[in-house]
Parts: C-alpha cells; structure tokens; sequence
C-alpha cells in the first residue's frame, strides 16, 4: 500500500499569509488596501514616507564624484 502523494500537501502552506507592514496583522481582504490591514495604516506607511522616515537612497547627482565638465583645479 503506497501512500499517494497530495499535490497539495507539497505547496506552500501559506495561503495569502501577507501581514500589515504596520500592525502586523492580517492584511486586508481588499487588494487596493494590500499589504496593509487597513485604510489607517496605509495611511501611517504614507506618512512615513512624506515624513521622510523612510530613507531613499541619494541620487548620483548627490554623491562626490568628479565632474567629467568641472575645470579642473
Ligand atoms: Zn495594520
């Protein structure tokens, strides 16, 4: 007696597993308010991210390159 093998059984156990960046909790059932739980925290990530709370990486213009057209001094 084999045992048969449940395709299922091999796939991930995880079923929309995604949880609220914010709160942690189960994300909405909504896909607009994903991966969030709620209207409120996306609204918290959003001020985050105005806030400057979240850093983004400098742009090149930023960094202390040469410039190939300044004079050189
Ligand atoms: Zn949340």
């Amino acid at each position: 007696m084999t045992r048969n093998a449940d395709p299922r059984a091999a796939a991930p156990a995880r079923p929309a597993a995604a949880t609220c960046p914010i709160c942690g909790r189960p994300s909405a059932e909504a896909a607009r308010l994903r991966p969030f739980c709620s209207v409120r925290c996306a609204d918290v990530d959003l001020g985050r991210w105005i806030t400057g709370q979240y850093r983004v990486p400098a742009p090149p213009d930023e960094e202390a390159s040469p410039d190939p057209d300044a004079p050189a001094s």
